[in-house]
Parts: structure tokens; sequence; C-alpha cells
């Protein structure tokens, strides 16, 4: 067998397996040997009987005296039930609904059995793991792998079709060079894959951990050495900012800047000026103002003759921007600031008109659109611009060179020889140290000062007594006019669990709670139209209370809702609670954040105290970082980063790495190394420099 070969070809795997299997883009055997175990139980310690606890997670190694199955009629449960002893004593153990089991093992038979120990007619196990011993134990004894599954797959079946590939890890190539690997004591591909399936200790676990993301991110910190390279041969046009200009149009606004906005602005001006192109992330939290910052600098680059592009990632959004942008320069009557295009998937206007998209797309060739506004896919892929030198990204949680490799293709399709400056906008906070020691290609401003008279969000942490006076108080809010959101508890074992949790949580407050009000549903199997129609129905008061999943965080603005009410709260990392809170407070009154937990751990209530305390969205990503490690700080899904392995990342790794990538380059290039090259580059992108 070879690492290309599909997964069929592994004994015991059918079509049944092979087609769950590609649900998860598991098709080829090197896919199945990368696809690693979220989790792991400590089945390593073994109890003899005498010496079990009730309550506690054991696991017993005896022999099976005897073992048969019933029904009983009390539970309306088939039970199994047996008796193993060891040179200590004897215990009961029962199994329910897993009948079947009388048939797998047998009186005599020696076991492995890791479950928790239960006082019910005396000590028992109840339902434990179970595994007959042999050679080789991969379901007791051990650290045990445990996978996130497709439906219908069982982590026993899946752990032994992993173990009998587990030899063919030594075809893996392993890209990090021999030397590098040496000097920093990192372990190498195949041992490590072989380690993450089926440790023989935490630390070979935590090494092997520790391994993968390695490898990650000395990829990613090679790409952004380049990138700094790259971006110092290329140009772009030198464009002043325009004082008189930008005057002018502060004076029509009908609020003064803060100081942070102010010092954006100039951030920017001085970037633009420069002959290479600015690649400059603007962050603040929600609310901080970001898109003035950003319209101040397109209006020097129009004034200076050239287009400028916005892109959000939805078309909600890009269509707020639109009608943001077309109201504040209605306050500015020079025509040549005018010309606003919106083009994302459902809408092609100018100025507040359809028009056909072929019309838009020409204008925007000619360069008489002066700014366009879009969604990334529509505006990355399809469009051709006369002079583009400004490109606007907002919401944007991955600050990649991918990213910018992305937009160098964008102005390849013009006839320019220069390139666009970059302002990337986020309300993900990256905390200051991790942000220079990552992005060092990355000039960064910060907005860490809200406007005046913006309302503090309150925020309280509700305890289930008080469960009813939240809803009665949501009601309230509702029939003052106002809107509100209810999000449910994070799910990470499956998509389908995540489904079933927000639609059951749905139909609950919608036929029990608040039978009399409207609620709408929103969940991350939707798709992308499906979410927008949503959120635009919501945004339109067709719905008083939207109950979703964290698929929300995008930042869409709702000023009207006024509660956000966050289930099982302590699942998400603060940083991602922040973005939640952020949905709310957008208008002119009170706005609230109520969190229930499902737990009476005084740490996690404490945490969550200190979150209710903070609005400061960079100390709470600082906690994170410190309290849950980087995993924590942009949830799961929205990683900031764009590392497979981004949970096991942590300083540790960025500082090895970083010293890695120094001595790498002192010694060698990436022309030795093809195999590495191959994944640095695309994140760079060759561009043809003239
Ligand atoms: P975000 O940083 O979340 O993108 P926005 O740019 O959408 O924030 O700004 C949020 C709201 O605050 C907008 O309605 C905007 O007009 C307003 N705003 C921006 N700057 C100021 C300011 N300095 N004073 C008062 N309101 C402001
Ligand atoms: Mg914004």
């Amino acid at each position: 067998m070879i690492l290309t070969d599909p997964v069929a070809s592994i004994p015991k795997i059918g079509p049944a397996v092979t087609k769950l299997l590609s649900r998860y883009d598991i098709n080829t055997i090197e896919d199945l040997l990368l696809y690693l175990p979220y989790k792991y139980l400590d089945f390593t310690k073994f109890t003899t009987i005498k010496d079990i606890i009730p309550g506690e997670i054991v696991t017993v190694r005896g022999t099976i005296k005897t073992i048969q199955s019933r029904f009983s009629f009390k539970t309306r449960k088939a039970l199994c039930e047996a008796i193993i002893s060891d040179t200590t004593g004897s215990l009961k153990v029962t199994w329910f609904n897993q009948s079947y089991l009388a048939k797998t093992l047998a009186s005599g038979d020696e076991v492995l059995l890791s479950g928790k120990v239960e006082m019910y007619k005396g000590l028992q196990l109840l339902n434990p793991v179970h595994e007959k011993i042999t050679q080789e134990m991969i379901h007791t004894g051990r650290l045990v792998p445990v996978y996130t599954l497709p439906d219908g797959l069982y982590n026993r079946t899946f752990r032994g079709y992993v173990n009998q590939i587990l030899g063919l890890t030594n075809q893996l190539e392993d890209i990090i060079p021999p030397n590098i690997r040496n000097e920093y004591s990192i372990l190498p591909l195949a041992d490590a894959i072989k380690q993450l399936h089926f440790p023989e200790s935490n630390e070979l676990l935590e090494k092997s951990k520790l391994r993968m993301i390695f490898e990650e991110v000395f990829v990613q910190q090679l790409a952004v050495q380049k990138h700094v390279e790259l971006l110092e041969q290329l140009s772009a046009p030198s464009i002043p900012g325009n004082i008189e200009l930008t005057k002018e149009f502060i004076a029509k606004l009908p609020f003064t800047l803060t100081n942070a906005q102010k010092k954006g602005v100039w951030q920017i001006f001085k970037d633009l000026e420069f002959k290479h192109p600015m690649n400059r992330l603007l962050q603040g939290d929600v609310g901080s103002g970001k898109t003035i910052v950003a319209l101040l600098a397109a209006l020097s680059v129009i004034d200076a003759g050239y287009q400028v592009a916005l892109l959000a990632p939805t078309e909600i959004l890009a269509r707020q921007h639109y009608g943001n942008f077309l109201k504040y320069l209605t306050y500015f009557k020079k025509s040549k600031y005018h010309h606003i295009g919106l083009l994302t998937r459902n809408f092609h206007e100018l100025q507040g008109k359809t028009v056909p998209k072929k019309k838009l797309h020409e204008q925007v060739a000619k360069g008489t659109v002066t700014i366009l506004i879009g969604t990334h896919a529509v505006l990355q892929e399809t469009v051709a611009f006369k002079k583009l030198a400004l490109v606007i990204i907002d919401e944007q949680h991955r600050f990649g060179v991918e990213q910018r490799a992305k937009l160098i293709r964008v102005s390849e399709k013009t006839s320019n020889t220069f390139y666009p400056h970059l302002l990337s906008m986020s309300a993900t906070p990256i905390p200051r140290t991790l942000a220079l020691s990552f992005y060092s290609d990355l000039a960064i401003s910060t907005l860490d000062e809200l406007p005046k008279g913006r309302q503090e969000i309150k925020t309280s942490v509700i305890t289930e007594i008080s469960r009813n006076r939240a809803y009665e108080f949501i009601a309230k809010e509702v029939t003052a006019g106002r809107q509100a959101f209810i999000i449910t508890p994070l799910v990470e074992e499956s998509e389908k669990l995540q489904f079933k949790s927000v639609k059951a949580e749905y139909e609950r407050l919608k036929s029990e709670i608040f039978p009399t009000l409207k609620v709408g549903l929103l969940h991350g199997k939707m798709k992308g139209i499906e979410k927008d129609s949503t959120m635009k129905a919501f945004s339109d008061k067709e719905f008083d209370i939207l109950v979703a999943t964290s698929v929300i965080e995008i930042g869409i603005d709702i000023p009207n809702a006024s509660v956000i009410v966050i289930e099982g709260s302590e699942r998400f990392g603060l940083a991602q609670l922040h973005q939640l809170r952020g949905r709310v407070g957008r208008g002119a009154d009170a706005s609230y954040c109520l969190l229930f937990a499902e737990t009476q751990d005084r740490e996690t209530l404490a945490r969550l105290q200190f979150f209710a305390s903070c609005t400061d969205g960079f100390k709470l990503a600082e906690m994170d970082l410190k309290t849950r490690g980087f995993g924590s700080l942009f949830g799961n899904r929205q990683t900031g980063f764009d590392f497979k392995f981004g949970k096991y990342l942590s300083l540790h790794v960025l500082e090895l790495a970083k010293k890695a990538v120094r001595t790498f380059r002192e010694q060698h290039t990436l022309e030795e190394f093809p195999k590495l090259r191959e994944k640095v580059e695309p994140l760079v992108e060759q561009v043809h420099l003239e």
C-alpha cells in the first residue's frame, strides 16, 4: 500500500465506510493517517479491584468470570452483566444496550476495562470501554485516542483502521531540514504521527503536537520573511495624504474623530506616500470607527486619480458599507468622489441605482468608478480595474501572506506596473506581543478608544435560578421595540450535534418561552445566501429574537438589537465572547449581554466575571492567551491563523520557529529544499517582477 491509495484498500473498509469517511475528506491512506484525534482518554493507570473508589474513572485488568445479557423490565433496557476478578477481588460490570458484548466476550477472557465506578447495589463498573488483552492495546490501558467522527462510525472501529496502517507513516515526507530538526529537537514527522494516534507517553504526545505546529509556523515565518523582501521590491504609487481635503471632510462629519482615529489616518497617509505597497492592519473593537478611517484614506487616493476597492466578507456588510459611503459622501459635494459601485453576487449598482453588471465592469475598467465595494469573492475573482491603488479589506481575520498574494493576482489583471496598497480592518484583537512576533510584515494601527458617548454594554453572569427573569427581561425589551440574539453553546464534537442543539433551543424558545414573539434561526449549516437573507430579515425587524450559533460573529450591524444571551458561555474564549457581545450596543440605547454557564466551577465563573467587568478586547485577548492558549483566541472556526494545528500553538513554538528560521536563513536557501519551498512559495506567490 502507498499513501495515495484509497482508504478502500485498507482491510475491513468497505463502500459504506468509504462513503462516511469521504464526508470528512478522508479519501486516501494519507488523509486517514493525517486525521488526528481531538482528545485522549488517559487509561494508563491500572487500579486493583480492592482499591477502587466510587465516582472514579479506573482501568481494571482482570479475568471475566461470568457474562450474560438480559432485559430489564424496570429500566426497559437491555443489560449485559459480568463479573470480573483479579488477584485482589471481584467486581460487577454492567453495560446498557450493548447486549452483543455477551457474544464478543466470554468467561475466561482476560480483559482491560476502563470506565466509571458507581455505587449501585454495591460497587460496579458502568459502561466501561473493553478490550481483550493482546500484545497491542489500542482501546484501553494507555492514552487512548478519541476522534471526531461522522455519525455511524465508532471510535473503536476507527482506531482499528488507523492501527492497521500506522507503519505507512514512514512514507510521509518530512519537509523540515534534518539539521533544523536536530538543533531544535523536533521529532521526525513519521514518529510524531504515530505518537499522535497512539501516544506512548504524555511527554511524547506533547512533543508530537509541537512537531506539527512547529512545521506550520516555520513555513509561515519563512513566507513572512520572503514577503517582506517581496514588498520591498514591488512598487506602488506614492500618494501623499491630502490634508486640505481631509480637514474639509472631517469638518462636515456630525462628530469629531477620536485621537486614535486621527493617529490611524496619519499612519496610513505615511504608508501611502511610500513607493512600496502598504501592508497595514487597522484593528479596533466593534464600534471604534474603522470605516471613517478607511474612507479618509480612500478620499486621498481617489483625489490623486486612482481607484479604491473595499471588500467585505458578506453581501449584507458590503451593502451596509455602500450605503454608508453614499451617505457620507453626500456631505461632500465634490463629484469625483461620487462614483461608488456595489458588486456582489446579487447586486450591481452605481450611485444607488441598479445597473447591468456588464456596465459596472466597464466603468470600473475605464476608471470612472472610483470606489468599488463588494464581497471578497466577487471582487477578487472577476474585476479588472484601471488604476487600483488601494484595497481595503473589512473584517479580515486572516492577515497571512496568502491574502496578499490573492490581491497581487487582482492587480495583475490590469496593465498597471504598480501594486495596490493594502489596508485590512479587523475587530479581532491581536495581542501586541503576538502581532509583533508573528506578523513582522504587517504594520498595525490600533483604535484603542471608543467614540464618546457610547453606552457600555451591561454584562452579567446569570444563574439558572434567574433564567425566567432573563426571559421576562427579553420580552420587555422586545415590547419596547428592541430585538435580541440568543446564542447557543459551542459544540465542538460535530456539526450535526451543533445543529441539533441550536434547532432544539429554537423550537423550545419559539413554542414554550416566547410563543407570541417572532423567533428566527441562524446556524452554520445554512448556505451563505440563506444566512444573509436571515440576517437581513432580522435587520428588517421581521423577527424579534434570533436564535443562532456563533456564526453571527461576522461584523453585522443591527443597531436595534439590545440584548444578547449567550448560553454555555464558558465554552467560548473571552475574545470570542467579546466579539459576540459586540453584536449589541450599536444603537443609542442601553444594551445587555447575559451569560449563562453550564458549570458551577469557581474558576470558570471567575473568568466569566472578569469578562463581565472588562470591555477592552485587547485585555481579554491577552487573558485568553495566558489562560487558555492560542486556540481559544479566535474561536475554533474563525481561526485567525490559518493553521491546521492551531490549537497546539504557543508562545514557545513561536519563539522556537522564529529562531529556527534565523538558523535556516544563515545556513541555507530554499532552493536546496524543494519540498519545503513548495509549501512556502504558494504563500508568497511568485510574481513577475519587471
Ligand atoms: P467599526 O470599527 O466597528 O467598523 P464603524 O466604523 O462601523 O465601526 O463605526 C461605528 C459607528 O460609529 C458608525 O455609525 C460611525 O458613523 C460612528 N462613528 C465613527 N467614528 C465616530 C466618532 N469619532 N464619534 C462618534 N461616532 C463615530
Ligand atoms: Mg466595521
